[in-house]
This record gives structure tokens, sequence and C-alpha cells, in this order.
């Protein structure tokens, strides 16, 4: 038998078409993964907590991935705020449960935009239903409809001395932004470590985890084409090797 040094990433899914009938992830994240040394394993949503722990006993890592808005109940945010949508509780359910059991054993995660986010609510943070309309002096940070994914939107400052920062070899990069909603208060566990020209929170890592960072942006469809991307990817491979 063969036997690789190749970590585990486990991903979550999200759910498409009508009733909701197709598990799904955007190609880009398994290539990062892949590109990064890693071996991706996609994790469906409708589980039983007990199959769940299995799978995330088993995998040396975890990405938590973009997708809709988490349900605003779940932040005691606004259910009823009409430019809320994409809510599925199911994957909520997933996901705060992955992040929560990530963080408190010390599993390597990198969680993107809406991973971003579930990374804060579920340590108890919570976030603005929609940036726009609830920050006036936000700059524009959804060109998901408008721009191909790879649109270089916006900068981010990186705080100097963060792992982030280490992991990129920078502190500052020119980043996309598919997203119209952002972290609104922190979760205690969380550090921000980094910042859009608006302030918003675009980073955050929890300094002594062996890997836990959230981007805001979307580095997935970045690193074919930026190394500072790339090496996110590379970060979550490297350490989930350790922890395996
Ligand atoms: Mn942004």
């Amino acid at each position: 038998m063969v036997t690789t040094q190749k970590p585990l990433i486990g991903c979550t899914t999200y759910r498409m078409e009508a009733e909701f009938t197709v598990f799904a992830l955007r190609p880009a994240y398994v290539r990062a993964i892949q590109a990064a040394g890693g071996a991706p394993v996609l994790i469906p949503l409708g589980l039983s907590e007990e199959d769940l722990r299995v799978i995330f006993a088993r995998v040396d890592g975890l990405l938590i991935p973009g997708g809709g808005d988490i349900e605003p109940a779940q932040y005691h945010g606004q259910n009823e705020h009409d430019l809320v949508h994409g809510v599925d509780r199911d994957r909520d359910w997933v996901e705060a449960r992955l992040v929560r059991w990530a963080v408190a054993e010390g599993k390597p995660m990198l969680a993107i935009c809406r991973g971003h986010q579930m990374f804060n609510v579920a340590l108890g943070g919570s976030l603005w239903e929609d940036v726009y309309t609830q920050i006036p002096t936000a700059i524009a940070h959804d060109f998901v409809n408008t721009h191909p994914r790879q649109h270089l939107a916006h900068t981010v400052m990186a705080q100097s001395g963060s792992r982030l920062a280490a992991q990129m070899g920078t502190l500052t990069a020119q980043v996309n932004s598919l997203h119209h909603q952002g972290i609104r208060t922190l979760a205690a566990e969380l550090t921000a470590v980094a910042h859009a020209p608006d302030g918003l929170i675009e980073a955050v890592e929890i300094p002594d985890h062996p890997y836990a960072i959230g981007v805001q942006w979307h580095p997935e469809d970045l690193a074919p084409i930026d190394p500072a991307m790339a090496a996110l990817f590379q970060g979550l491979v490297v350490a989930s090797k350790d922890e395996g």
C-alpha cells in the first residue's frame, strides 16, 4: 500500500437548485488546496452530529468556504432584513460546529468570506446584515454581479506580526471583494489582523492556534496569479500535515 504525507482537508459544501437538492463547492477551492499539496474532501450537509464528528476526527484540516448569508438570529441580528438572502440553517448548523471544534481542538482551519463571517458568529461575534446600507462611509465591497471574481477591488492592510502577514509575506495586498456583509462586533477569541481602507475587518485569526485564519476576500480565485494568496492555502496544508 502506498502511503502519502498529503493531509486531508475537509471542505464544507452548500446546497443549490430547487429544494436545495444538489451539494456543491466551487472548484477553485479544490484546486487551491491541491496546488498547495493537500487532498480535498467534500463534507455534505444533513449529517447527524455523530457522523459530522467522525468526519471531523478524520480530516487533518478544514476549509470553510463562501456562500449565502448566515441566519441573522445566530448573532441576534435582523432575520427580517430585506437584503439578507441565501440562508440555509442546516449549513449554519454544520459549519458552526466544525468551527467551534477546530478552535477548541487546535485543528487547522482557513475560513473564507462567509466562512470568515461564520468563524466570528460561531464564537459569539455579530455581522452587519448589509454593509452598504448600515455603514455610510463604506467603500464598495460587493462585486459579485458586476466583475470577474479575480477583479482586484480594494487594498487590505495586514497587522505587522500577525500570522496572516507572515504567511502572505506582505503587509499590503490587493484583493477581490464579493461580499455585502461583514464583521460588526468581533468575537472575544479573535484578533482582527487586516482591514479595508474604510476600516472594515477583512481578516481575523487566533494567535495561539496552529492555524486559524479567516479572510473576507476570496484567495482561491487569486491563488493561481498571486503567490501571497496561494501561501494562505500552503499554510493550511503545512499546519494540517503537522496535525496528522
Ligand atoms: Mn471587501
